[in-house]
């Protein structure tokens, strides 16, 4: 059975920016942490309190800036695996004379998918990596809370915070 969950994000703060590389936009982009209420729900029925918990949402798509839209890589290497268990078993079973058309197209099909599959996952090694991306991007550099336009103030390290509405620079 399938069943619907996730989580409710209660009372929404800002509580910090930073710039940052959003995976959905494929680029640069300024992102904002909100602490929120969280509260589990199984059929949108509020279940499990959670507690606060940071959330960073860029500013342009509003979507997690480090949840690849894509699907996931080791999901893919799943699929690959299957796809080979089931082109061996395809082939390891006796070809009787009722095997088919459809047989063959799946002892075919099934081999044919997994080289694809593996192309495309050697092909995407190359991507450089999320790490490589972040490290290329300059720290945000505001003297200015984006929030409430208060001047920052140096905090203990190297972070800045607002003395108003207590947002950190990242
Ligand atoms: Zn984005
Ligand atoms: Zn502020």
């Amino acid at each position: 059975m399938f069943i619907i969950h996730g989580a409710y994000h209660f009372w929404p703060k800002r509580v910090a920016f930073r710039d940052d590389y959003c995976l959905s936009c494929q680029a640069p982009r300024r992102t904002i942490a909100f602490r929120t209420f969280d509260v589990g729900h199984v059929f949108w029925i509020p279940i499990l309190p959670v507690g606060f918990w940071k959330h960073w949402k860029c500013t342009a798509c509003d979507r997690d800036p480090h949840v690849n839209p894509r699907t996931r890589r080791s999901f893919k290497w799943a699929g690959l695996i299957v796809l080979i268990g089931a082109s061996v078993m395809l082939w390891e079973i006796p070809s009787v004379a009722d095997f088919g058309a459809v047989g063959w197209i799946l002892r075919i099909a099934a081999p044919a998918a997994a080289i694809l599959l593996l192309m495309h996952l050697l092909g995407t090694l190359k991507e450089p990596s999320l790490r490589k991306r972040l490290a290329e991007i300059p720290p945000a550099a505001d003297m200015v809370c984006p929030f409430c336009a208060t001047p920052l103030t140096a905090g203990t390290g190297p972070r800045w915070s607002c003395p108003a509405c207590q947002a950190m620079r990242y």
